[in-house]
């Protein structure tokens, strides 16, 4: 099931050059989100992240398109620019929808993290976070089409 064994983590480490925060935090948000929407992986969902255009921000989008499967390839994630990190995942099958940001708590984290080093334990720290309700802001899935009843 998706990037939440060692080996995978490795894997995912060996593709994108080193372990950082915003890598796992890319991993954990698309895993999330793929298990909330039920969407599966690769083709029937798309991506849109705003707020990771520099690294390390943007080191979060490796690991999205790792967990999501979406890739700028097949052209379903995008990014955009935005003053904080978000992240929306649609479901292409049936609209359902989904937003993640980072807790303040995290962010606060993330800003103290500012060494190799402490960048690097604090990632190995999220990634065994099993309850990601602690680390994301999560909106609940809706479907596009109920919004305006
Ligand atoms: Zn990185």
């Amino acid at each position: 099931m998706g990037y939440n064994s060692s080996s995978s983590l490795n894997e995912a480490v060996r593709f994108h050059g080193h372990l950082g925060p915003y890598l796992i935090l890319g991993i954990l948000a698309g895993n999330t989100a793929v298990r909330k929407l039920k969407s599966g992986k690769y083709f029937n969902l798309y991506v849109k992240v705003w707020g990771a255009y520099k690294k390390p921000k943007s080191c979060l989008i490796d690991g999205l398109q790792l967990s999501t499967g979406a890739t700028y390839g097949k052209g379903n994630i995008e990014k955009l620019k935005g003053r904080s990190i978000w992240i929306e995942v649609t479901n292409l099958s049936n609209s359902g929808r989904i937003r993640l940001s980072l807790k303040e708590s995290l962010v606060a984290e993330l800003k103290a993290a500012n060494t190799h080093r402490a960048a690097e334990v604090l990632a190995k720290k999220l990634y065994k976070i099993k309850n990601c309700a602690k680390i994301f802001k999560l909106s609940p899935v809706t479907k596009i089409n109920n919004n305006n009843p």
